[in-house]
């Protein structure tokens, strides 16, 4: 039977942690098969139940019916984040479909709908408290949203609908794939690639040899080809070149084209929002965002872009004086920008990793973290020896309140590895929640790809890599310190714009000096970090910030006006994108070039009418952060409240009503444009 299978059974490991060394990859079919059927006969159960719809025998009975599929499939594709094989690759062929089709199965089942629709309908005879009302919310829309209550012949079209979205969201991506991959820029002579860092010449090496041209060098559109050429590469006019070729993808007018894609899509988008009786696909998609609806967001661009002028032209003139002091250039144009911005910080910063690195030992940094933590929250992190992992580099430690109370389990993985995707994130392996009055708690985890130790030294982070870390700390104990009923509602399951609030401010305590005093000491030395290196990080990084904000806002607006109104008159795409960023650029316009077209965040990813979201979410940090920089960074009494009103609540409210709760009021754009040095 299937109750042999690991996967199933009560785990007997300290703190029910997960059995990483008694789990085979062949255990997950299985055991995710049998999960989905035990699942499905809840729901069986709660549509078959013949007593009146509450919202217990209803929306509680859904959420509390598949903890095994939750439970399985967490650890499945963590495992596939951190800890791939080629089983693992092969098995998730098979296993992401079948989940994706117990979700549909439970998504479109109209019978257990009408149970929910009945209890949503009679939603105030239940008397129930702010985070019942918030489940049972997030619950009924979910399946309205999805066309529940629409007619068979709007079903029909909806599907028709979303069937043609993921066609064309897929062929947006193949051209740009295609694009950025076909493109090669080769270099034969030396004196080309003057300027460029020497890994990154190594790189354009093996490049060129892959593409049988070895002996040469090759630049091609990906990000770490083609972002170092730009900012480094002294030969203008192959910076000019490579610009060229990265600003008009899917814009060529060839079989790569994106154009009349992107008017599709914008246009599907918005016929599906009408039918499902939303204004536009942005007024669909911001009713489950803090931001709310499109006004906000828009006067929120307007609100910053007014405030960021000034400074980004004033920026733009030092730029183009310095081009023209240091090489003579006379018509400072777009392909020089990153190059003479990264001149013009090192000159007058004269602050680099290198430099920084020898403070940021791995292991000091971490006890960095757990320290701040301590000073806000009380928590103190036990190193364990005896919680399995899923390798050898992972570290476990059980965390613990002021009064010795457990609070979670806390899993590091911190180093790259073959089977270990890119990137930084926080993941749990078992979320937080309460059943029969037991609250049980969390198990998080983070997984970074930091630089290794060797065999002389070892592992001397980064500043961006201290920061990394402070920011997946910070999604780590909104997971840790989650504390509601229900695990849907619980840690990070919150509205978008808002999830990055409890990372994001954790990254301010990394550039205070009263923080870094705690741990950043020089590795040989034990000397505490210079008070002057540390000026220099925190001018350096606010450093062209009028520039960066307006070219972020104009992405942002591009995509508000492709989504808040009807696309229709949408006609020749360079001129409507002029028409939204003219006033936000200071730089001569290139002919030819498009952003839509290569818009893979909103065309091919989730983001559409959410690209607002990065400076949504600068300024609630900006706005909170500086709350405990009045009181103190270290202050009780606001981290008390943090944790009370934010971090433990995780989704059961509306993140605006949350952020009051902490700050006294809403946030203001204000805190980052002075932290920003946009305003005094
Ligand atoms: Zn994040």
């Amino acid at each position: 039977m299937e109750t042999s299978n690991i996967l199933l059974q009560k785990f007997k490991t300290p703190f029910e942690t997960v059995p990483f060394n008694q789990i085979k990859p062949q255990d997950f079919l299985p055991a995710i098969k049998e999960a989905i059927v035990m699942a499905k006969k809840k729901v069986e159960a709660i549509k078959q139940n013949t007593e009146p719809e509450s919202f217990k025998n209803v929306v509680e009975a859904l959420e509390y019916a598949g903890p095994e599929v939750e439970l399985i499939s967490g650890i499945f594709f963590n495992l596939h984040s951190a800890e791939t094989n080629d089983d693992i690759q092969a098995i998730a062929k098979e296993f992401s479909p079948i989940l994706t089709e117990y979700g549909n199965d439970i998504s479109l089942d109209q019978e257990l709908f009408l149970k929910i629709k009945k209890v949503w309908d009679n939603k105030d005879k239940f008397n129930l408290n702010e985070e019942q009302m918030m489940l049972l919310e997030k619950s009924y829309k979910s399946f309205v949203r999805n066309g529940a209550l629409l007619n068979d012949k709007e079903k029909e079209v909806m599907r028709d609908i979303s069937k043609q979205l993921s066609t064309l969201g897929l062929q947006f991506g193949d051209h740009i794939l295609k694009e950025t991959n076909e493109f090669l820029m080769l270099i034969d002579n030396r004196d080309d690639l003057k300027g460029l860092p020497e890994d990154v010449v190594e790189e354009a090496a093996l490049t060129a040899k892959e593409k049988g041209q070895e002996g040469k060098w090759g630049f091609t559109l990906a990000y770490p080809s083609v972002i170092p050429f730009l900012t480094y590469a002294s030969n203008r006019e192959l910076r000019k070149k490579m610009y060229l070729a990265n600003s008009t993808k899917g814009f060529k007018g060839d079989d790569q084209d994106n154009k009349e894609i992107v008017k599709s899509i914008a246009k599907l988008r918005y016929q599906k929002a009408k039918l499902l009786g939303y204004e536009s696909h942005a007024h669909f998609v911001l009713e489950e965002r803090m931001a709310s609806n499109p006004k906000t967001v828009m006067s929120f661009i307007d609100n910053i872009v007014n405030h960021a002028t000034p400074a980004a032209a004033a920026e733009t003139e030092e730029l183009r004086v310095y081009a023209r002091k240091t090489d003579g250039i006379i018509d400072y144009q777009k392909w020089d920008n990153m190059y003479y911005a990264e001149k013009l910080k090192n000159e007058k910063f004269q602050v680099n990793d290198e430099m920084l690195r020898p403070y940021f030992k791995l292991e000091k940094v971490i006890d960095g973290v757990f320290q701040v933590a301590n000073k806000l929250f009380g928590l103190s992190f036990k190193q364990k020896s005896d919680i399995p992992v899923y390798h050898a580099d992972v570290k476990t430690y059980e965390v613990l309140d002021e009064n010795n109370k457990h609070v979670a389990v806390f899993y590091a993985d911190f180093h790259p590895r073959a089977g270990k995707r890119n990137g930084a994130w926080m993941t749990s392996f078992r979320g937080q929640k309460i059943i029969n009055g037991v609250n049980i708690r969390p198990h998080i985890a983070i997984v970074c790809n930091f630089t290794k130790p060797t065999p002389t030294k070892p592992s001397l982070l980064g500043f961006q890599e201290v920061t990394t870390l402070f920011h997946e700390f910070g999604h780590a104990l909104h997971g840790m310190l989650a504390n509601t009923q229900y695990e849907t509602l619980s840690g990070t399951n919150v509205y978008w714009d808002f999830v990055e609030l409890p990372s994001q401010i954790l990254e301010n305590w990394a550039y205070e000096k009263e923080c870094l005093d705690l741990f950043a000491e020089h590795y040989e030395t034990g000397e505490k970090i210079p008070a002057d290196l540390i000026k220099k990080i925190k001018d350096s990084s606010s450093f062209l910030e009028g520039r960066a904000t307006l070219r972020q806002l104009s992405f942002a607006s591009v995509d508000m006006a492709w989504h808040s109104s009807n696309p229709e008159k949408i006609q020749d795409i360079e001129v409507f994108e002029t028409g939204i960023m003219e006033h936000m650029e200071f730089l001569p316009s290139v002919q030819g070039t498009c952003i839509s077209t290569a818009f893979s965040h909103i065309f091919a990813g989730g983001y559409s009418a959410g690209y607002y979201s990065y400076k949504w979410a600068e300024v609630l940090d900006a706005d909170a952060f500086e709350f405990f920089k009045g009181m103190g960074i270290f202050n009780r009494e606001v981290a008390n409240k943090f944790k009370e009103s934010i971090l433990s609540k995780g989704g059961s409210q509306h993140p605006m009503n949350l952020y009051v709760a902490f700050r006294g009021k809403e946030p203001n754009p204000e805190a980052l444009l002075r932290r920003a040095g946009l305003v005094k």
